[in-house]
């Protein structure tokens, strides 16, 4: 393993780095442009300014060691982990502390102040700026760990990755310190296998990362989209005085059970209904406390039904209850149970001492050998119902 990552050319490692970090840093602003989330590019930057650094590295190859542009390249690199540590706070939706960005910008000027001074050194540069990375890696590490809610295997990823580097820096800055301490135990040679090594692990793990953000992102907007969606759907289905299912549902619901009902010779009753001069109700108490009736309705009628019973809001003061399996005689006897319930049920308003009582007229109809047609089916409920309001209201018809 040594021998192949010392037979490794370095420039042409730090080469590929560089392109490596271009491809990511335009992959990720092409995620950018679908998903317009500032973590996506503060990462971004990060990858550019790390290519951009290494680029100033490669530069030594070229005109020798210059005492601007290496520590410029060294501060760049370093500047990888805080754009990473940037994106993590702008995906977790932290703001960052004016005192951390000064002691970044402490930490970056002392690096170039430093490195310019000691550049010539054989082991103090890398040292110092491996243990420095190796620690700017772990904290987005350790961030992701404390606030990173719920942690998938993508989360889990991303902080391993982070640690990885960050460990490998920190090893190398070690072996770097024995080196600086007893110079005969530790060759050139062997210095530049870790530099190659690191190097390496950089571009596996910024890869991995790169790619990671975005796919933690995407699974992150389906599951938004899903709930949305979920939310639309309750919306579209769903009474919001009452929380009954509303019409449109109700017309699903109705077909659905009908075609069961019919396709396995099975009797399905209806109950329709309409609360008896609500009107009355309106114009004496008020629009509030007429919807307060109404709220009031359906959560008794929730209670005097049946779990398999479908409780729905047909319009206005108007309900209809779906009763599966049930014949004709059976849902009289429910939509009687209901009758009475309502009636007997003391409705008030803000003031408890005034309550008052509403009654109900029903209509029911059921679907069986003679009968399979569901408009033919509400159409009689509601002629069942008609008749019970001029029969004198309060009471239940059968059709
Ligand atoms: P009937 O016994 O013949 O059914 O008499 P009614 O007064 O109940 O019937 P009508 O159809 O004349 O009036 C129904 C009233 O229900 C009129 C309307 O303002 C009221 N209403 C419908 N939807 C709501 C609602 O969501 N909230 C309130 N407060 N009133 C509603
Ligand atoms: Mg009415
Ligand atoms: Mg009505």
């Amino acid at each position: 393993m040594t021998n192949i990552l010392l037979s490794v050319d370095l420039k042409t490692l730090i080469l590929l780095t560089v392109l490596n970090f271009l491809i990511n840093g335009i992959f990720l602003l092409f995620v950018f442009g679908i998903r317009h989330r500032s973590f996506i590019q503060w990462l971004a930057y990060g990858c550019f300014l790390f290519a951009l650094g290494w680029l100033f590295f490669l530069y030594r190859f070229v005109n020798g060691i210059n005492l601007i542009t290496l520590p410029l390249a060294n501060v760049l690199i370093l500047a990888m982990p805080i754009f990473l540590g940037f994106s993590i706070d702008s995906f977790l939706g932290k703001r960052r502390s004016k005192i951390i960005l000064g002691v970044i910008a402490f930490v970056l000027l002392f690096t170039f102040l430093f490195l310019s001074w000691i550049m010539h050194d054989k082991w103090i540069p890398g040292m110092y700026t491996s243990i420095i990375n190796g620690i700017f890696y772990s904290i987005p590490g350790i961030y992701m760990l404390k606030f990173a809610t719920p942690k998938n295997i993508i989360v889990w990823a991303i902080i391993g990755l982070n640690f990885l580097i960050s460990l490998l820096l920190i090893v190398r800055s070690f072996i770097l310190l024995l080196g600086w301490l007893y110079p005969d135990t530790i060759n050139e040679t062997i210095v530049m296998g870790i530099l190659v090594g690191v190097l390496c692990l950089n571009i596996i793990c910024i890869n991995a990362q790169v790619l990671c953000f975005p796919i933690l992102d995407f699974t992150e907007a389906q599951k938004e989209l899903i709930l949305a969606n979920r939310k639309l759907e309750d919306l579209s289905n769903i009474d919001d005085l009452t929380g009954l299912p509303n019409r449109r549902a109700l017309r699903v619901k109705l077909d659905q059970e009908a075609a069961y009902h019919a396709e396995n010779n099975l009797p399905f009753s209806i109950i329709l209904f309409d609360l008896d001069h609500f009107k009355l109700i309106n114009d004496k108490f008020g629009h509030l406390v007429g919807d307060s009736v109404l709220k009031n309705a359906a959560s008794l009628l929730k209670q005097l039904v049946r779990p398999s019973d479908l409780v729905m809001r047909y319009g206005g003061e108007e309900f209809m209850v779906l009763l599966p399996e049930t014949e004709s005689s059976e849902a009289f006897i429910v939509a009687e149970r209901l009758r009475l319930g309502i009636s007997q049920f003391q409705f008030s308003y803000s003031d408890p001492s005034v309550a008052f009582q509403v009654t109900a007229s029903f209509g029911v109809s059921t679907l069986n050998a003679n009968l399979l047609n569901v408009t033919e089916l509400v159409r009689r409920a509601d002629i069942a119902l008609y008749r019970a309001k001029t029969e004198g209201r309060n009471r239940v018809c059968i059709e």
